[in-house]
């Protein structure tokens, strides 16, 4: 077996709504997230020798990763608090944004856009680090499957945040196999 990853870093805010502790407070960090890679290598055509081409995994970890949420902040739907507070920057009423919002995430997984907070990035899961981990992981494995015909066996995706001082505060990986990863999209 071949394994390939590539790592990229971010800095995004988020809160954990319901923490018994300091992560209630709106808050930010470094994450680094990895993707990493197994299958068979490629026996011709421009990747020949290559489990994937480094290139094409970075890119696409800019695409849905650095693009979406790089210097965002990151909340939940279900953050009533905070989802208020965003929306009071917003044109028309809010049962109708709610609802936009809320749709895009049974479409697409997320909703983006600029709020009060800026940058703004909502899903349906509490923004953990272990939610987070499997929420890039979905937006990544379509694209990795269309590029590689299915040859990638199985995939990891791994979201770790640091404190401002560099210091980890833990790590979180999904791991899944092809057929999971097939079935589940
Ligand atoms: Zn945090």
């Amino acid at each position: 077996m071949n394994e390939i990853f590539t790592t990229i870093g971010i800095d995004a805010a988020h809160r954990v709504p319901l923490h018994q502790s300091r992560c209630k407070n709106w808050h930010g960090h470094r994450y680094t997230i990895t993707a990493e890679m197994s299958g068979e290598l490629y026996t011709s055509g421009p990747q020949t020798g290559m489990v994937m081409d480094f290139s094409f995994l970075k890119e696409l970890m800019m695409k849905h990763i650095d693009e979406t949420c790089d210097h965002g902040s990151i909340l939940t739907l279900s953050d009533y608090k905070f989802i208020g507070i965003a929306f009071e920057s917003l044109e028309g009423d809010f049962l109708s944004w709610h609802t936009k919002v809320a749709a895009a995430i049974s479409a697409n997984g997320f909703w983006k856009g600029q709020t009060v907070f800026g940058k703004t990035y909502i899903i349906a899961d509490v923004p953990t680090a272990e939610n987070l981990a499997k929420h890039w992981f979905e937006r990544m494995a379509p694209d990795v499957l269309k590029a590689t015909n299915g040859r990638i066996i199985s995939a990891i995706g791994t979201s770790r945040p640091s404190q401002p001082n560099g210091v980890s505060t833990g790590s979180s990986s999904r791991n899944y196999g092809f057929s999971k990863i097939e079935s589940g999209f």
